[in-house]
C-alpha cells in the first residue's frame, strides 16, 4: 500500500493534531490498515511494545498482573499465526540501571499469563541484542530488558529509535498507558517501518471506544465527571460539551458550583477561584443544549474520616464544620433516570469519597446504574485512575462496555488531544 500522496510537504511532529492534518475518513481507513487483524504474521518478528509497568512487591512479585493479561490478545494473535515476538516495556521510573526495576522479575509471571516459555535479554538495544532476537524462530517470545535503562527512551532519542527498530521486522504497538509520551520506543521508533507499523488489540480497542464515545456515540450521549477537582478537569469538560446531551457532575467539583450559585458548603472541598468558570460554564453548556445534572443533596461527615457521624442535607445548605462526602439519595434516583436513558456514557471519577466505606454508596449506586443501562444496550466507558479503581474494587469490571487501561492516555484523549504514539502509527 502506497500512502506517498499523505506524506506530501509533511514534516512529522507529534504533537501537532492528526485531524488538523487528514479528514476523518483517512484517518479511518489508515487506521483499519494498521490493525494486526489485517496482517499476516508468519515468519515475521515483531517488536511489540507493551506497557508491563505492574506494581511489584518486596519479593519482586507482580501484584497486579492486568497489564500484561491486556497485552496477550496480540502476542497471542502474531505467536498463532507463526511469527515471533520481541516485547519491549519500561517498569518504574529508573535512574540507571537498577536491578530491582529489571523486567527479569516479572519473566515468570509474563510466562504463566502467556502460557509460552518467554527468553530473557539484559539489554534492550545494541549489536547482542540484535543477534539474539535475529535467533528468535517462530513462536518464540523475548523480553528484553528496561528500556528506561536508557535515558535516551524518555528523551525520544533518534539513535536510540533506530536501535530498538533493528529488533524486529515489524512494530506492533500495544502500550495505550504510554501513548500520550513521544519517547523512543512508543513514537519516534515508528518512523523506521514504514508501513509495517501496526496498532495492537490492545490499542485499537482502546481508540475505538474513545471514538465511540467522542465521535461516533449513539445518542443521547452522557459524560459523568466526578473526583476532586474541578481546576484538573476544565480542559475535559470544555471538549465534551461539543460531543455531549448530558453532563453529570458529582464528587467534589459539586461544591464549586454550589458556592458559584450562593450557597453554603462548609468545610467541603471547594475552589473559590473557580466559582466563575463554573457559573460560565453553566452557560456555555445551556448555548450547546446540554443539560447539566448537579446533586441537589449530599452525604454530610462532620470530620474527613470513615468513622464520621454523617447526615443527609441539600446541597447548598451545609453547616460551617461540616463537609460533603457522598451524593444523596435523591440525587442518585435523579441520577438513575438519566443513565438508564443514555445510550452512550462516559465515566470519570468517582461521585464521593469512594476510599471511606461509608462514603462509598454514590459511586457504588452509579455504577450499579451503569451496569444497568450497559445491560440493556448502552455503550459504557469508563476511564481515567479512580473511576477505574472503583470499578475494580467494587466488582463492576465485567459489567462496563469497555474500561480503559490508560489513566493519563484516557484523559488527554477526552481533553481532545490525537496522542504522539497513535499519530506515529498512522504516518
Ligand atoms: P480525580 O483524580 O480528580 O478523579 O479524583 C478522585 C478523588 O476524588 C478520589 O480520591 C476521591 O476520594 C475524591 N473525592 C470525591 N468526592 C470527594 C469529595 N466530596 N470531597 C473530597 N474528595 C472527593
Amino acid at each position: 500500500m502506497n500512502f506517498t500522496f499523505l506524506h506530501k510537504n509533511y514534516v512529522f511532529n507529534p504533537f501537532k493534531p492528526f485531524a488538523q492534518r487528514y479528514k476523518k475518513s483517512i484517518f479511518d481507513k489508515i487506521f483499519s490498515m494498521r490493525t494486526i487483524a489485517n496482517q499476516d504474521f508468519s515468519n515475521r518478528r515483531a517488536v511489540v511494545r507493551v506497557d508491563f509497568n505492574v506494581p511489584i512487591d518486596d519479593k519482586f512479585s507482580v501484584t497486579d498482573s492486568t497489564r500484561i493479561v491486556a497485552a496477550k490478545e496480540t502476542i497471542d494473535h502474531i505467536l498463532r499465526q507463526g511469527g515471533s515476538c520481541v516485547l519491549i516495556s519500561h517498569l518504574g521510573r529508573p535512574e540507571g540501571k537498577d536491578p530491582k526495576l529489571s523486567l527479569k522479575n516479572i519473566v515468570n509471571k509474563v510466562e504463566d499469563i502467556l502460557g509460552v516459555s518467554v527468553s530473557f535479554f539484559p539489554d534492550c538495544v545494541g549489536a547482542e541484542a540484535e543477534k539474539a532476537t535475529a535467533e528468535l524462530g517462530p513462536g518464540s517470545v523475548m523480553l528484553m530488558e528496561n528500556l528506561r535503562f536508557y535515558a535516551n527512551e524518555t528523551a525520544g532519542d533518534l539513535s536510540f529509535a533506530k536501535g530498538l527498530s533493528k529488533l524486529g521486522d515489524c512494530y506492533v504497538n500495544d502500550a495505550f498507558g504510554t501513548a500520550h509520551r513521544a519517547h523512543a520506543s512508543t513514537t519516534i521508533m515508528a518512523q523506521f517501518f514504514n508501513e509495517d507499523k501496526f496498532f495492537g488489540r490492545l490499542l485499537e480497542k482502546e481508540v475505538k471506544a474513545i471514538e465511540k464515545v467522542m465521535e461516533s456515540g449513539e445518542k443521547p450521549v452522557l459524560a459523568i465527571l466526578g473526583g476532586a477537582k474541578v481546576s484538573s478537569k476544565i480542559t475535559i469538560i470544555e471538549n465534551m460539551l461539543d460531543k455531549i446531551d448530558h453532563l453529570i457532575i458529582g464528587g467534589g467539583m459539586v461544591y464549586t458550583f454550589a458556592k458559584a450559585q450562593g450557597g453554603s458548603v462548609g468545610q467541603s472541598i471547594c475552589e473559590e477561584e473557580y466559582c466563575d468558570y463554573a457559573l460560565e460554564l453553566l452557560e456555555k453548556a445551556k448555548a450547546k443544549g446540554v443539560e447539566v445534572h448537579l446533586p441537589t443533596d449530599v452525604i454530610i461527615a462532620d470530620d474527613f474520616s470513615n468513622d464520621a457521624n454523617q447526615k443527609v442535607c441539600k446541597v447548598g445548605e451545609i453547616p460551617d464544620n461540616w463537609e460533603g462526602l457522598d451524593a444523596g439519595p435523591d440525587t442518585l434516583k435523579k441520577f438513575e433516570d438519566v443513565v438508564t436513558q443514555s445510550k452512550t456514557i462516559l465515566w470519570n471519577g468517582p461521585l464521593g469519597v469512594f476510599e471511606f466505606e461509608n462514603f462509598s454508596k454514590g459511586t457504588i449506586t452509579l455504577g450499579e446504574h451503569i451496569t444497568k443501562s450497559t445491560a440493556a444496550g448502552a455503550f459504557s466507558l469508563v476511564g481515567g485512575g479512580d473511576s477505574v479503581a472503583a470499578v475494580k474494587q467494587f466488582g463492576f469490571e465485567d459489567k462496563m462496555s469497555y474500561i480503559s487501561t490508560g489513566g493519563g492516555a484516557m484523559l488527554e484523549s477526552l481533553e481532545g488531544k490525537t496522542l504522539p504514539g497513535i499519530v506515529a502509527l498512522l504516518e
